[in-house]
């Protein structure tokens, strides 16, 4: 069957649908082509007038055809966009239990006041006597991360978690080597359930990381880490609450341990948001940790741009923080832009400007409108929730590390799905018909079959309600053995059913052909 655009319907690929519709819409879920597909060159939604005759200054490397852009009339622009946009799946449109990703409720006050001409229209060159109020508040946002993690310094400037990971390892590799021990100091060590931006991190510096093995309680044991250091130790890096979602319960001792054998304490803050206003990681004795302000303080995943990764230093690794910081001068707030005119050992700079703003502003946003109180009790309530979950499930799924409490998220493994025929992935993937993101799948990778679910302190109980009674029912149909096809064959109702995730990932096809006619290719 062909649609309005003389091609295959949708109903076609999905193959599943009872009742085909000639256009492959299914009531208001619109199918929209690509914009080349339905895009014609001799339209545009604004009337431009021809340009005046001029003589090109491009010494002869000026395009002469036509550049080939796909128009649309104003209306179909809209639509196709506003289509596209209903296909996303997003926190606004429904829980997003993506574990170590902290989904949060964007706050639209958050928005609003990044939105403020003063905060959007602010231009990194401007000169700094005009962004006094800017320099103001990253100033007091930077205090404010300060005091919630104990710590002496922190660097704005990283635009994402693993962004500020490598800015904290970089601080500790010049530590390292202000000490003269750059070239004896070279391995970091690495628990085997850590993040895959760890050992990439330290790997891209030139350390050699060396794996702490996983034991069968989920924890690092500081025996395991103490058997591993030596005068070549330079860092560790471990994740605090750990990936598994757990307290590292002997996090003191290894950070003495580390201390005592001259390496440091490189913190992953990703899961920072389970004890906001609860433990302070500068009081655990960590030396270096980045702060996602797009998990824990709910700045949105990529919105305005990349996320921002703070990174917080302890006094050992203060004067090595990075250029750009905001200091006090003589006319009031400066921004030190070179590493001459620091009265510290700067290691260099990591951004061209100063990092993202409209991060900022919705971070602090965030703080303030919460509160010191506030802040406590969505992390209290990020927790609540996980073992929500946790309790409501755990008849029927498997948790990797015994029944025991969690923090903000709660990991199961897949041993409950044994001999079912049905994978972690087919699960995943029947979530998505039953309207949900899937929880974060094979990650960490310490555990067969990883389910990772972290519903943060957004959700309230009636939707943690539904959540859990949805998975009961998948988890019953899917150990029951009479409906595997639920499984294996999802997604149905999707736009599109399970694509090849690896091969799109591996060999992506980043430029549109146009098919061939419909007459050619049916010879
Ligand atoms: C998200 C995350 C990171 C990386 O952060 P990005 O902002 O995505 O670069 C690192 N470690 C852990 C545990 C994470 O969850």
């Amino acid at each position: 069957m062909l649609n309005r655009q003389g091609r295959p319907t949708a109903a076609g690929e999905a193959g599943t649908n009872e009742h085909p519709t000639f256009t492959g819409n299914k009531a208001l879920a619109q199918v929209e082509p690509l914009i080349f597909e339905i895009g014609r060159l001799d339209v545009t939604g604004v009337d431009l007038d021809e340009p005046a005759a001029f003589t090109p200054r491009l010494g002869g490397q000026e395009r002469k055809d036509a550049i080939n852009l796909p128009g649309l009339s104003e209306p179909e622009a809209m639509r196709h966009y506003v289509r596209l946009s209903q296909m996303n799946y997003g926190i606004d449109t429904g829980l997003f239990p993506l574990g170590s990703c902290t989904m949060k409720h964007n706050a639209r006050l958050n928005e609003r006041m990044a939105r403020l001409p003063g905060f959007s229209d602010v231009h990194p060159l401007q000169p700094v006597s005009t962004v006094q109020g800017a320099l103001e508040l990253m100033k007091e946002l930077a205090h404010y991360l300060m005091t919630l993690t104990g710590t002496k310094a922190v660097s704005l400037s990283p635009k994402a978690g693993a962004h500020g990971e490598l800015c904290g390892m970089m601080a500790i590799k010049a530590a390292i080597e202000a000490k003269g021990e750059g070239k004896t100091r070279n391995v970091v060590l690495v628990p085997e359930s850590a993040h895959g931006t760890n050992p990439a991190t330290a790997a891209l510096i030139g350390f050699v990381v060396k794996p702490v093995p996983a034991r069968d309680d989920g924890w690092v044991h500081v025996d395991d880490v103490k058997k591993l250091l030596g005068p070549d130790v330079a860092a560790i890096m471990l994740t605090n609450p750990n990936t598994c979602g757990l307290f590292e319960p002997q996090v003191v001792e290894i950070a003495k341990a580390l201390h005592d054998a001259g390496a440091y304490f490189y913190c992953d803050g990703a899961n920072f948001n389970a004890i906001v206003g609860k433990a302070r990681p500068g009081d655990l004795g960590i030396d270096a940790m980045h702060i996602n302000l797009h998990k824990t303080f709910s700045t949105p995943h990529g919105g305005g741009g990349p996320g921002a990764g703070p990174v917080v230093l302890s006094d050992r690794l203060a004067p090595f923080a990075p250029v750009p910081f905001v200091r006090e001068g003589k006319k009031g707030l400066e921004l030190v832009e070179h590493e001459s005119d620091a009265a510290e050992k700067p290691f260099g700079r990591m951004t061209a400007f100063h990092g993202q703003m409209g991060m900022y502003v919705r971070a602090l946003a965030y703080m303030l409108s919460h509160g010191a109180d506030g802040m406590k009790q969505a992390s209290e309530d990020a927790v609540l929730n996980a073992n929500y979950i946790r309790a409501g499930l755990s008849d029927l799924l498997s948790l990797p590390f015994g029944d025991k409490p969690c923090m903000h998220e709660v990991l199961f493994d897949d041993a409950w799905l044994k001999d079912s025929g049905v994978t972690t992935l087919d699960f995943a993937k029947a979530m998505i018909d039953e309207g949900y993101h899937p929880m974060t799948m094979y990650f960490p990778l310490v555990v067969h079959g990883a389910m990772l679910i972290e519903p943060t302190e957004s959700e309230s109980k009636s939707s943690l309600d539904l959540f859990i009674a949805t998975l009961r029912d998948l988890a019953m149909a899917a150990t029951s053995g009479n409906d595997k096809s639920r499984f294996t064959g999802a997604p149905y109702h999707s736009p599109r059913r399970r694509l090849d995730e690896t091969r799109a990932a591996r060999s992506p096809v980043l430029k549109w052909t146009p098919p061939a006619p419909i007459a050619e290719a049916a010879e």
